[in-house]
């Protein structure tokens, strides 16, 4: 018998996911442009992709990406949330917002909000359980500095943030792991394949068996293909690159 996630999900397979971080870029033309393009592209692939899509665009464009994706199988995502479902919280957005917006997805801890916004563990939890109650699906985001890595610690750091930042009852179908080493992100410096592998295996012996965990950090249209063979990758989720549709498609046919 197959077994279902809660959100629908066969949790017997964990098929890939790349997801696209637009960061605070994108204005109502390029962002349209860009995301026409994908639908188009997804459209033509008629489902052959082998992976699933995500695309996670800054708050002002969800409704217009959401209604441009309409169909075409690409999945819509926040990049952040607030953990509460509304109040006066100025400059916030709830996850029952993005849910309203289109929203199946929410990026959470970021290291840009981590280090940019003083978010800790205790505050990302509270985040994941607002984004259950919306019915959103959370990425998690965790990740060692370079400093931790020269250190030794690395693998202490994750396991401390995941120990943070996972609510009790995580499911296979409600989180998504992003394993995205900080001085990779935005720098061109990507981790080596024996320390992802290394990585995602000690992130897989503190997670539910179905969960799938992504690889972050300065992935693009050449790398692309070495970092989402690994048998341990489960998808990738894609800062700058995603913000060039041959690009993004390029690294999400590498999954097939
Ligand atoms: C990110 O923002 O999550 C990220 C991985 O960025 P980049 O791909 O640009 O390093």
């Amino acid at each position: 018998m197959i077994e279902m996630g809660p959100w629908g999900r066969n949790m017997a397979v964990r098929t890939k996911l790349v997801a696209g971080n637009w960061k605070m870029n994108g204005l109502r033309e390029d962002g349209t442009a860009l995301v026409r393009t994908l639908a188009q592209r997804m459209t033509a692939a008629g489902g052959g992709l082998g992976c699933e899509l995500l695309v996670c665009p800054p708050a002002t464009l969800l409704t217009a990406v959401g209604d441009l994706l309409a169909g075409s199988g690409i999945a819509l995502g926040g990049q952040d949330c607030h953990a509460a479902a509304k109040g006066p919280f100025t400059g916030d957005i709830s996850p029952e917002m993005l849910a309203d917006a289109g929203c199946t997805h929410v990026i959470l801890g970021h290291s840009e909000r981590r280090h940019g916004h003083g978010e800790g563990d205790a505050a990302v939890r509270e985040k994941i359980l607002g984004a259950w109650r919306a019915g959103l699906t959370a990425i998690l985001c965790v990740g060692e500095t370079r400093a931790q890595r020269e250190a030794g610690t690395a693998t202490d750091i994750v396991a401390a943030q995941l120990a943070g930042s996972i609510p009790d009852g995580a499911a296979a179908g409600g989180l998504v792991i992003a394993y995205e080493p900080v001085w990779a992100i935005g720098t061109g410096l990507t981790a080596t394949s024996e320390d992802v592998t290394a990585m995602h295996a000690a992130i897989r012996t503190r997670v539910e068996r179905g969960m799938r965990i992504l690889y972050g950090g300065s992935v693009n249209p050449q790398n692309a293909a070495a970092i989402l063979g690994l048998a341990e990758v489960d998808g990738a989720l894609v800062g700058g690159a995603s913000l060039d549709a041959e690009g993004f498609w390029t690294i999400a046919q590498c999954c097939g």
